[in-house]
Order: C-alpha cells, then sequence, then structure tokens
C-alpha cells in the first residue's frame, strides 16, 4: 500500500463527463489498496472567465486590496471541481471528502495571486485516509495567517500537489494532464516532438523556468527540495487501463543523471511569449548605472530576466533587459519619469512582440559548439538574434516574436530532437 498524490488538471476536470472518468480512474487506484489524495484544478476556462470578471469591473492593478479580491474570486473555481469530484467518488461507492485549502489549512504568505506556501498541516487528512476515504484537497490555494484566503500564480494546482506530497511523504505525485508526458518541445506547436521517457529535475526545472507550461516551476522547485517522485501522465488513456502499466506511463522527473542523459546534448526546447524587451539609450558609462537602472525597477517589485550593456562609444553605452509584458508599461513609465532624468540618458524604447526561445540539456556542460550550433540554425533561417542569455545547461535567444514557431521547429530538427 502506498499513498499516493493525484493532480488533475483543468482540461482533465473539463466536463462532469470528464470528473466521472477521473473519479473512476481515482477509485480504481483506491481499489488497489492505495491510500489516494487528489488535488484538482478548477474545471477547464473557469479561472479565466472569473478574472475576466473582473476585469470587466476593474482593470487588474497592483493594488493588495484588488488582489485580495481576485483570490477570493478564483480560489472558486477548485472548491466547485473539489466537491463535484467528491461527489462523483461518492456515486461510484468510494467514500471520498473534499476541503478548500484553508480548512486543510495550506499556510502561505500574504501575496495575493502570487502565495508561497509555508506550512501544511496534513492532520486531518491523514485522519480521513486512515478512516478509508479519498481525500480532495482544492489545488492552486491557501490562506495567510490572517485568514485570508490565497492563490499561488497561474499553473499554481502543479504546486499544491507536490507542497502535499512533499508534506505527508507521499510515495508519488501522479500529475494528470492532456499530453502523455514532458516532450521535446509543445507538441502543440512541434508534431515531430518526443515524449521523454525521464527528464531530470534540473532540466525540467529549467524547460518550466523558461517557459514550458506543462509544470509550474515552483512545483518542480519543490520536488527538487523534498525529493519527491514525480510523474507527468495523461489522464485521457482510458480509466480502466491496467495499474501497473499506467503506473510506468508518462514522464518520470529524476534525480539521477544516468548515462543515457548525458549522451543527449539538448533534451528540450521552451519558448516563452510573455515578456518585453526595454533599452535605454545613450547612458553614460560609468560605474552605478546598472545599479541606477534595476534598483529602481527591482523596488517597484518587477522581475527582470535577460540583461545586456552593449560597449561605450564616446562614453555612452545602451543597456537593455526584459520584463514580463505586463509589467512593460509600468516599466516604461517609471524609467521615463524617475530614472532618464537623474541618469541623464537619451531615451527609453521597447518592444513587446518579441520571444524568448531556449535550448536545454545537461549534457551542455560537457560539449563544446552547442550554442554555435544554435545560432548557425537561426542565421540559415534569416532570424535576427536580440539577446543572447547562457547558463551551464541552457543557451537563451530573444527574437521576433513572429520567427517564434520557425525557431523551435528548426532547433528541434538541427538538435535531433524528432529522432529516437
Ligand atoms: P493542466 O491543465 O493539466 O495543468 P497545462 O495546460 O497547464 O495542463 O499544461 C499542459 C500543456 O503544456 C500541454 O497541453 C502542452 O501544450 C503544454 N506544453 C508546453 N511545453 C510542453 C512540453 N515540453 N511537454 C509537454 N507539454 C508541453
Ligand atoms: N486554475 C488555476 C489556473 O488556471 C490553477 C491551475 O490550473 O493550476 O491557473
Ligand atoms: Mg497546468
Amino acid at each position: 500500500m502506498a499513498l499516493i498524490v493525484h493532480k488533475y488538471g483543468g482540461t482533465s476536470m473539463g466536463s462532469t463527463e470528464r470528473i466521472r472518468n477521473v473519479a473512476k480512474r481515482v477509485a480504481k487506484w483506491a481499489r488497489a489498496g492505495h491510500q489516494i489524495v487528489v488535488v484538482p484544478s478548477a474545471m477547464s476556462g473557469e479561472t479565466n472567465r472569473l478574472l475576466g470578471l473582473a476585469k470587466e469591473l476593474a482593470p487588474a492593478k497592483p493594488d493588495t486590496a484588488y488582489n485580495r479580491e481576485l483570490d477570493m474570486l478564483a480560489s472558486t473555481g477548485e472548491q466547485a471541481s473539489s466537491a463535484l469530484l467528491a461527489i462523483a467518488l461518492q456515486a461510484e461507492g468510494q467514500p471520498s471528502v473534499s476541503y478548500a485549502g484553508w480548512q486543510v489549512a495550506i499556510k502561505t504568505n500574504d501575496a495575493y495571486t502570487k502565495a508561497r506556501i509555508e506550512s501544511i498541516d496534513d492532520q486531518r487528512v491523514r485522519a480521513d485516509l486512515a478512516a478509508g476515504k479519498v481525500v480532495i484537497i482544492t489545488g492552486f490555494q491557501g490562506v495567510d495567517e490572517n485568514g485570508n484566503i490565497t492563490t499561488l500564480g497561474r499553473g499554481g494546482s502543479d504546486t499544491s500537489a507536490v507542497a502535499v506530497a512533499a508534506a505527508m511523504k507521499a510515495d508519488e505525485c501522479l500529475i494528470y494532464t492532456d499530453v502523455d508526458g514532458v516532450y521535446t518541445t509543445d507538441p502543440r506547436v512541434v508534431s515531430e516532438a518526443r515524449r521523454l521517457a525521464k527528464v531530470s529535475f534540473e532540466e525540467m526545472l529549467e524547460m518550466a523556468s523558461l517557459g514550458s507550461k506543462v509544470l509550474q516551476i515552483r512545483s518542480v522547485e519543490f520536488a527538487g527540495k523534498y525529493k519527491v517522485p514525480m510523474r507527468v501522465l495523461s489522464s485521457f488513456t482510458p480509466w480502466d487501463i491496467d495499474i501497473h502499466e499506467e503506473a510506468k506511463s508518462g514522464t518520470l522527473i529524476t534525480f539521477e543523471e544516468d548515462e543515457q542523459m548525458e549522451q543527449a546534448i539538448v533534451s528540450g526546447i521552451a519558448f516563452n511569449r510573455d515578456e518585453a524587451k526595454i533599452s535605454v539609450l545613450g547612458v553614460p558609462d560609468k560605474p552605478g548605472i546598472a545599479y541606477q537602472i534595476l534598483g529602481a525597477v527591482a523596488d517597484a517589485n518587477i522581475e527582470v530576466d535577460v540583461i545586456i550593456q552593449n560597449v561605450s562609444k564616446d562614453g555612452k553605452t545602451d543597456f537593455s533587459f526584459t520584463v514580463h509584458r505586463n509589467d512593460y508599461a509600468r516599466t516604461t513609465d517609471l524609467l521615463k519619469d524617475k530614472v532618464l532624468p537623474a541618469l541623464g540618458a537619451t531615451e527609453v524604447v521597447g518592444d513587446t512582440k518579441i520571444c524568448k526561445v531556449s535550448i536545454v540539456g545537461i549534457g551542455m556542460r560537457s560539449h563544446v559548439g552547442v550554442a554555435s550550433k544554435m545560432f548557425r540554425s537561426l542565421s540559415e533561417e534569416g532570424i535576427n538574434i536580440q539577446m543572447i542569455s547562457t547558463s551551464e545547461i541552457k543557451t537563451s535567444v530573444v527574437i521576433d516574436e513572429k520567427y517564434m514557431e520557425l525557431a523551435v521547429r528548426a532547433l528541434h530538427k538541427a538538435f535531433d530532437l524528432d529522432q529516437a
């Protein structure tokens, strides 16, 4: 008998028919003698619908009172899907109970809309499991120390599931979704993408942070920190497939780097359309400019990603960086109003129609020429590289958004990712 956490995403919970299917699958696992905790997402489209209603009444803004209400609102999506799943399980003859995050309680900090989990009290969950119930815990949410409901950021149910698995020392966390595992790149963009039977935790962390939305990055961080065995698999297989076959399907996130992994130089390609580029032009080249520019941005709680500073000519230089597109207007306004006059720089210009494409692989550590192969492949397609950033196991380029799919396809082929 094992303690297993199942997580089902929005599409998997998308209709009463699908919820019934999830219930049959979960009941099958419980009948096999396992203790099961299920963490569901809201039904697909529900979180967007709720947040859309809020925006009809007042546009999104960096305002604590407003964000608190967004969390009150968005958290109801998971509350509904969790109760529906409990009802479906009971209809299957499987005793089940659902809890909202605050009832467990999953304690978080008070950063509304992007709260972080601080602790989980699993007492009542364990008691229910011992009584033979399947326990359902809403994904995506928790409660702060003053009793306010918080949410964990978009895609946050993955993090709820892994955090529950970590807190309860579960034997495994199974992330059921609408694809049958982690692919070399998004299979909806490149049809030749291949499923990876295993991916190292480090690579998964890079892929998630570079834009592969199959797992929320915080969930991978949790899995790494607490060594939670984790697998991504499909909720669209027939619910009654053999449980042993199901347990081995999908993609395992592994903490060991085996020989086969070392052979693959590049394991996957990630892309991200959520960023915008900002350049401060004609900055006097003297000590402290990076701090003056990026310090002001950080003070406004805006995260910066790729950064480049050019060589100076006649004592002046250009300084560019990327931020999330949602922060673009705020960042340029801030630079124009406060930083430009203080620095004596010439101009702030920006571009929101960019994307970041990255190759990821632990094999890159021990191979030279990987980045240059990437650049050659992009040049053969006539794609101009605007920015580059590298780390030990990834190389990212910022390019014009309209070439994103072309770039991902070309790189997928250049690194033979379509070959088994
Ligand atoms: P869920 O609702 O189950 O959480 P998501 O939509 O958040 O599902 O994540 C699954 C989606 O992630 C897939 O439908 C796929 O389009 C996308 N995706 C992006 N990159 C990858 C990748 N490398 N492998 C698999 N899926 C990916
Ligand atoms: N329902 C939330 C979202 O749409 C959380 C999740 O699905 O993981 O972002
Ligand atoms: Mg998701």
